[in-house]
């Protein structure tokens, strides 16, 4: 077998080698069945419990009672910002959105189609360097629902709290971070993530919703678009990823076993904070682009003197089997994602390089 390398890429993302080679064993045939994970029918009887295992592993996971749903749906995160406002805006069509990157204000985008926007709180003046404090935010006590990112995968920054809205239902977009702590499941009225960073490939999106959100949802919209639809359907209203949802059986389960998301949080933790140590260490080699008390665990943002320097390390770092290093186009620099799945010594061995790498520059 090929050696793998280390992989930073900010999604889609490492997944745990335990989850590659168990896939790899299943996509031939799964075991009792004589067909292949790939194959099988999402009404299978198979298939429903790999799926039922799977909704079970999010519960256990993140503690969550029966007042919520959990749906697995397809378009990706970036379908969710279209399908929330248009559940969850009627009847009164305003809402409230918190501005910290290029997500959130492409939530922002599609919310306006549909109703009235208030921008309660925005760091775009400040290239989004932190997320807003708590005071900064200017809620309308009126509005349907308030819309933040809890991890901005783009420019390095994470809520270290929830934003305070009092009885306004809160709804996240935690594409980025989910399942790298645990997280009070019932401060939310709706929580989404895309799968390809912490849960499992691309093509499948995570979607937890409280029970009384359903009824926002009209008759008038269109089938795919309604979340009630689903939520009556079991997420099998039309044939979902199923494998998808498979993968995301086998990573709740290889959560649950190593320690479930408070053992992640400190190994996210742990390896985040040996990244950033080497960064403040650098003497100014090395910055982190981002407010200290915003630094993200899932995507740490560093720059270098010059664009010069930064294109050579990211050269040298590709060849010497670092990949996916390269800071988004509107931020610059570099970016390593280190989410659940990145071990411990890959970061080790980052910093070893960049070190070497300053030395030699
Ligand atoms: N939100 C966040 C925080 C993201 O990081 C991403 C993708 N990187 C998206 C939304 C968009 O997700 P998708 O491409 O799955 O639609």
């Amino acid at each position: 077998m090929e050696k793998r390398i280390y992989n930073f890429s900010a999604g889609p993302a490492i997944l745990p080698e335990e989850v590659l080679l168990e896939a790899q064993k299943d996509l031939y045939t799964l075991p009792g069945v004589g067909m292949s994970i790939l194959e099988i029918s999402h009404r299978s009887k198979t298939f429903d419990a790999i799926f039922q295992n799977a909704k079970n592993g999010i519960r256990t996971l993140l503690n969550i009672n029966d007042n919520y749903e959990i749906l697995f749906l397809q378009g990706g995160a970036t379908l969710q910002f279209s399908m929330v406002p248009l559940n969850l805006m009627p009847p009164k069509n305003k809402a409230d959105y918190i501005i910290t990157g290029v997500w959130a204000k492409k939530a922002l985008k599609e919310a306006k189609r549909a109703g009235t926007v208030n921008i309660a709180g925005s760091t775009e003046a400040e290239n989004f360097v932190r997320v807003p404090k708590q005071e900064e935010l200017k809620l309308d006590p009126d509005a349907s629902y308030v819309h933040f990112t809890s991890n901005n995968t783009i420019y390095g920054t994470e809520w270290k709290f929830e934003p305070e809205v009092g009885n306004i239902p809160l709804v996240c977009d935690m594409s980025s971070d989910f399942f790298s702590k645990k997280v009070d499941v019932n401060k939310y009225a709706l929580i989404y993530a895309g799968a390809q960073k912490n849960v499992g490939p691309s093509g499948v999106v995570v979607v937890i919703i409280r029970k009384d959100m359903l009824e926002r949802s009209s008759e008038n919209l269109h089938t795919y678009l309604n979340y009630k639809i689903h939520a009556e359907n079991d997420s099998l209203y039309n044939t979902p990823n199923t494998f998808g949802i498979y993968i995301i059986d086998l990573v709740t389960k290889w959560l649950i076993k190593n320690g479930g998301l408070d053992g992640m949080y400190k190994r996210n933790f742990e390896k985040a904070d040996i990244l950033y140590k080497a960064i403040d260490e650098s003497d100014g080699f090395y910055k982190g682009t981002v407010h200290n008390n915003c630094r993200s665990l899932m995507n740490v943002t560093f720059r270098l003197p010059n664009e010069e320097l930064e294109k050579k390390i990211i050269d040298e770092a590709t060849k010497a089997g670092f990949s996916g290093l390269k800071g988004h186009r509107s931020v610059g620099g570099l970016r390593a994602s280190i989410y659940n799945a990145f071990p411990k010594q890959g970061v080790e061995a980052l910093v070893q390089f960049m070190k070497d790498f300053k030395a030699r520059n």
